[in-house]
């Protein structure tokens, strides 16, 4: 019997931006299709350079490193392979700002995801045909943001933002979404609308989905697998619903994982939040 080879798959993904310090060392690690992942580490631990490695915006530098997508070689040894332009357009990423042009409207936007696809001097003359221009529409339609089309990206709030962003990757066409970070700048009900919005293009349409997060309930409640990083490597790897009180605290320390399960913050005033913030245990 065939088995079908995973998404993504790391080989011994090593990265040094300095001499004295690796910022991954040999991570191995192996996505299949239509999976949920959620990238959990503390600050600088490397989440942010797993995920650029994965699309190619960055290389490894161990000799041994390779990062597979679908089976086919993305970079080897620190070299981007020969076929980088195909690749890529199977992965798109989202960041935490979003990354829109504000003064552009949002079907404008989210015309630019269809770059990848669109011969050069189109891209340069800035023109689209009708079905990438229909495509984009019902990009923004399946984000929930028909309606605000013509609008200027700037006018618009974060979470809506972050939605356009996702509309933009999908004109794309990957098979694989990468997210860095995509709630960190939202407020609450924009963080569950965002997080619905990515499970159900990962229920839906099989994308598969690997998202960093700095809230171990989020990852929890949205994706089932968890992959940990701390200090470049990969400290825990499996189902979300294992993730123990041991493995956060040796991830964010004692005082960090205690705060994560408080429960989220409802206030309203100064005084409640002055009230709140007094509790937290990371108000020393
Ligand atoms: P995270 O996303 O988990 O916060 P990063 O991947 O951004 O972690 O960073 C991992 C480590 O690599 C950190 O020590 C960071 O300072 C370092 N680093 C990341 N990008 C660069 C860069 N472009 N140049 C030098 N060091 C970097
Ligand atoms: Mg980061």
């Amino acid at each position: 019997m065939q088995t079908t080879p995973p998404a993504i798959e790391v080989r011994n993904g090593s990265k040094a931006f300095r001499a004295d310090r690796l910022a991954l060392d040999r991570v191995s690690l192996k996505i299949g299709h239509g999976e949920c992942v959620a990238l959990l580490g503390a600050s600088g631990s490397g989440k942010s350079t797993l995920l650029r490695t994965l699309c190619g915006l960055e290389t490894f530098s161990g000799s041994d490193s390779e990062v597979l997508v679908n089976d086919h070689v993305l970079q080897q040894g620190g070299r981007l392979s020969a076929r980088v332009r195909a690749l890529r357009r199977q992965t798109a990423i989202i960041f935490q700002q979003f990354n829109l042009v504000g003064r552009k409207s949002l079907l404008d936007n989210v015309l630019m995801g269809a770059l990848a696809r669109t011969p050069l001097w189109r891209a340069i003359l800035g023109r689209f045909t009708k079905v990438e221009r229909r495509a984009a529409l019902q990009a923004l339609d399946s984000v929930g943001l028909l309606e605000f089309w013509a609008q200027r990206a700037s006018t618009l709030s974060g979470g809506q933002q972050q939605r356009a962003a996702i509309a933009k990757a999908l004109l794309q066409g990957p098979k694989i979404l990468l997210a860095d970070e995509p709630v960190a700048s939202l407020d609450p009900e924009s963080t569950e609308r965002v997080m619905t919005l990515l499970r159900r293009l990962n229920d839906e349409q099989s994308l598969t989905v690997v998202i960093s997060l700095h809230d171990v309930d989020l990852a929890r409640r949205y994706c089932p697998r968890v992959i940990a990083l701390k200090n470049g490597v990969i400290a825990y790897d499996g189902p979300s619903a294992n993730l123990t009180e041991a493995l956060l605290i040796d991830l964010y320390g004692p005082q960090a994982a205690a705060a994560l399960h408080h429960p989220p913050v409802v206030a309203a005033t100064v005084t409640e939040h002055i009230h709140v913030f007094e509790r937290h245990p990371l108000a020393a």
